[in-house]
């Protein structure tokens, strides 16, 4: 499980403070796919890199697996976000002049470990047939669709077989179509085993996780609990709908 503890970040900009995440708690159980919804500006993405270590919060911890990853330093904590947490950013954040497949190859060479390149391209192959994308595997960024780009995105982020993925706006670039197909990966993933945190803005998708937490002004307001009888999308959509009309949406 994931235990963050009442985790602040104050950003400072010409000696003015602000103070963006104000002591959230929250736990994400393994195997949860949990959503996180709220206003633009109320700490979303400040939210997910405070919890992942991608940046380091003001005050608080965070647990995860049972480690208090906010105590690493920065070069221990480099390597959990690269073997036990995968990333996918709404910027994409994918390397010009190389090929989808080597962008996703790369943090497989960098973590290092026990798989020879063997095994680590063979896995990768696989994840890339599993995402649909194996027939762009040696094109150029450049040279595929904005939906292939983001499932390449997926892949990259599973290479390490992380335990837990941190989405922020992983289907905000991508028309309806592209956007469900994702969703789809995502649900069959999350069904295998990794456990989520995706920031979103489309209801569709938050309707498709097991939690819904709603963040205003850097503090956690509500969180929905999706149950197993919510099933039915179309219940869960209004049901969500109706939550977040409650929470000021
Ligand atoms: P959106 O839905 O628009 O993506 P968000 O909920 O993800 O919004 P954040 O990006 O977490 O919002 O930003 C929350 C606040 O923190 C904003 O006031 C923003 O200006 C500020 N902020 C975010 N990142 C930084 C940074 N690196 N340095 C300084 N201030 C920042
Ligand atoms: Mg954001």
């Amino acid at each position: 499980a994931l235990y963050v503890k009442d985790l602040c970040k104050t950003y400072v900009i010409n000696k003015r403070q602000n103070n963006v995440l104000k002591n959230v708690n929250l736990t994400i159980y393994q195997g949860e796919m949990v959503a996180v919804m709220g206003p633009s500006g109320s700490g979303k993405s400040t939210l997910l890199y405070s919890v992942s270590g991608m940046d380091r919060p003001t005050a608080g911890e965070v647990l995860l697996a049972g480690k208090r990853i906010t105590d690493l330093k920065e070069k221990d904590l480099a390597q959990v976000r690269l073997t036990s947490m995968g990333f996918i950013f709404q910027q994409m954040h994918m390397l010009k002049n190389l090929s989808i497949m080597d962008n996703i190859l790369l943090p497989a060479y960098q973590a290092g470990g026990g798989r020879s390149r063997q095994e680590i391209n063979e896995f990768c192959m696989a994840l890339m047939r599993k995402l649909g994308i194996s027939d762009v595997a040696q094109n150029d960024i450049t040279e595929v669709s904005g939906g292939q780009l983001q499932r390449a995105c997926i892949c990259r982020s599973l290479i390490n077989q992380p335990g837990i993925l941190f989405a922020d706006e992983p289907t905000g670039a991508l028309n309806r179509s592209a956007s469900e197909d994702v969703m789809e990966e995502l649900n069959k993933l999350n069904q295998e085993g990794v456990t989520m945190m995706l920031v979103t803005h489309d209801m569709k998708v938050a309707a498709k996780c097991s939690r819904v937490l709603y963040i205003v002004d850097g503090n956690i307001k509500g969180e929905l609990e999706m149950e197993d009888g919510d099933g039915q999308e179309k219940f869960r959509e209004r049901k969500l709908n109706h939550w977040l009309i409650e929470m000021g949406w």
